[in-house]
């Protein structure tokens, strides 16, 4: 069997749209997922582990890109579009940030919009 069988449909997921049938994919994904968040997050507050982050996002794209081609060619554009829109700073906060989020909380603000 294919390691690049499309199955997808949908939106919500972890990876951008893509539903699949191989559970190793699905834990990239949403292995890829979370490191694009906390990366986000990382950059936008200065924290030191940026770096190793972006190298742990790295890998799993090489092993997404490799292992499921054709995910890769048709998902990952969309993918860096949405992880392009998680860069934020924190004079300009996203509601997806952790950091943003206790931020507001602790200035008794409304979340960020
Ligand atoms: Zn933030």
């Amino acid at each position: 069997m294919s390691n690049d069988h499309p199955a997808q449909v949908g939106a919500g997921r972890a990876g951008g749209g893509v539903r699949t049938l191989d559970p190793r994919l699905d834990a990239m994904l949403v292995r890829r997922g979370e490191l694009v968040n906390r990366w986000a997050e990382a950059v936008a507050h200065g924290y030191m582990h940026s770096v190793d982050l972006l190298d742990q996002l790295i890998e799993v794209e090489s092993l997404i890109a490799y292992g499921w081609p054709r995910i890769w060619l048709q998902h990952s554009r969309g993918w860096f579009e949405r992880d392009a829109a998680l860069v934020h700073s924190a004079s300009n906060p996203s509601p997806a940030c952790p950091t943003c989020r206790a931020r507001a909380a602790a200035l008794g603000a409304p979340e960020a919009a």
